[in-house]
């Protein structure tokens, strides 16, 4: 064959793989069994279909920003109900550029309700935003251009992404979010003692403990409840777990804190998850299980969409979370704990049979212990020196706010920033950073014009307390840029009116 023709074949093959990829068929790459997918599909490929896949009345897709390498960051609306889709429901992947399971499961989802609408139940107003990083997509990588983590970007909110993404959340504002990542199975701690993660996909839900509740505990019902489902499914499934090895490590569920985006998404009031695909990258090739990790991740979606009684169900509980007054004290200082001692058994594989093993483990922290509160304040008093970052923030959060026009005096407590822990535990160093704060005893102050205040009788209530609560263990003092608007003496720009 000579180099002309044979060029020639290669340029005819590929049009018309690209040809039936805007067709919406076989094409090898994107092959109609999500099982057969070899290799993830590529940031260029998902933007080629994604140009094909819209249908009136059906099918949307929007770009609603771009990312710091100035990608463009598409959302994908799916309704055929018109005003019967009462259900909104948002899941999003790729926030880690080289977790890409949630994001092929997300296309083949996409492509089953282009060829089926019928599977989209008409009570369903479904958005997906595939790829919330394509820097890192395209850079096989876990951060974006500005080599920022995206999913601990959900208090400051820095990053083009982050900002975007928040704003399309505040937009729908869900009733039901899912988050979609990856987690490595056959870490090298693991491997040495011939062992592996067992799951091949795992979950997990909203628990800050200003969530209310009821919502927390819909969440890990669901978490629970999706179990039997994966096991008929054939997928290892369990509640996702972090940590190190059992006995001695500690295994516990995801963070507390509201820096990724489950948490954030709980503070608007959603039912929010975090799904984990399990992934074995030290084989020569992470993908050879790809297909069984996306069917996984459809299982589970389908899942959480739930039935008819169960959306209503979860619409009623995030609509009454979004009403619910606030409680009368806010948890400042809660963490994963073992309440009484209790004895865990840790399901692992056993790498040379293949087989799950039950390690007996004292360190399975399931219990959220609240070690202190404080009175919840009716409003946040933030200094006019620091009004114009202070602004911008609360603005990309839609938290509403007012700038004093005259000198006010007010009652407010101010706060100290005694120091920032250090981290101690080595498997897990979210533990930094802890801010150790000393609430001073309330006092009459006069305040100038500029000063601003925040306050909690507003639809974004809990969100703003969560990241402008001076006394909560994390929050802004742990990024440099906030933690520079303290006084010489630690005193905080932020004070509470009791
Ligand atoms: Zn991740």
């Amino acid at each position: 064959m000579s180099g002309v023709r044979g060029l020639r074949h290669v340029f005819a093959a590929l049009c018309c793989g690209l040809a039936l990829l805007a067709a919406g068929a076989q094409d090898p790459n994107f092959p109609a069994d999500h099982r057969a997918l070899k290799a993830t599909l590529s940031f260029e490929a998902m933007t080629a279909f994604l140009k094909t896949v819209e249908k009136p009345g059906l099918i949307t897709v929007s770009e609603e920003g771009r990312s710091a390498g100035g990608r463009p960051l598409f959302l994908v609306h799916l309704k055929r109900g018109g005003t019967k889709a009462r259900f909104r429901a948002f899941f999003y992947a790729q926030q880690h550029g080289n977790e890409v399971s949630g994001k092929d499961a997300q296309l083949y989802l996409i492509r089953a309700i282009a060829e089926h609408p019928e599977v989209l139940p008409e009570d369903v107003d479904l958005y997906l935003m595939p790829t919330v990083n394509p820097d890192g997509a395209v850079a096989n990588r876990r951060t974006n251009d500005a080599k920022a983590d995206l999913n601990r970007d959900h208090i400051v909110l820095a990053q083009p992404e982050t900002q975007t993404f928040d704003r399309i959340a505040r937009r729908i504002l869900p009733h039901l979010a899912v988050d979609s990542h990856e987690f490595v199975r056959d870490g090298k701690k693991s491997e040495m003692r011939g062992l592996e993660a067992w799951p091949i996909i795992t979950m997990d839900c909203l628990n800050h403990p200003l969530f209310p509740d009821y919502l927390r505990a819909a969440a890990m019902a669901r978490v629970l409840s999706a179990a039997p489902v994966m096991a008929k499914a054939g997928h290892a499934y369990d509640r996702y777990t972090l940590g190190g090895l059992p006995p001695d490590g500690e295994t516990r569920p995801s963070t507390t804190e509201v820096d990724d985006g489950r948490n954030s998404l709980g503070s608007l009031g959603t039912l929010a998850f975090i799904i984990e695909a399990g992934v074995r990258r030290n084989l020569p090739d992470p993908q050879i299980d790809l297909g069984a990790r996306i069917d996984a991740y459809l299982k589970l979606y389908w899942h959480l969409l739930g039935t008819p009684a169960s959306r209503a169900q979860v619409r009623n509980l995030s609509e009454r979370a979004r009403r619910e007054p606030l409680p009368p004290f806010l948890a400042t200082n809660f963490f994963w704990a073992n309440l009484g001692g209790k004895t865990h058994f840790v399901k692992m594989l056993d790498r040379a049979t293949g087989q799950p093993v039950e390690i007996a483990s004292p360190n399975v922290m399931f219990d959220l212990v609240v070690k202190s509160s404080v009175p919840t304040p009716q409003a946040y008093v933030i200094e006019a020196r620091v009004a114009e970052p202070m602004k911008a923030l609360l603005d990309r959060h839609g938290i509403r706010y007012e700038v004093m026009g005259a000198p006010t005096k007010l009652k407010s407590e101010r706060c100290r920033l005694v120091r920032l822990e250090e981290p101690y535990d080595e498997l897990y160093q979210r533990y930094e950073n802890r801010q150790i704060v000393a609430r001073e005893a309330a006092a009459e102050r006069e305040f100038p014009a500029g000063t601003l205040l925040v306050r909690l009788d507003q639809p974004l209530a809990r969100r703003a307390i969560s990241f402008l609560e001076p006394c909560m263990l994390y929050g802004l003092y742990a990024f440099p840029e906030f933690r520079a608007l303290q006084q010489p003496d630690g005193t905080l720009p932020v004070q509470r009116l009791p």
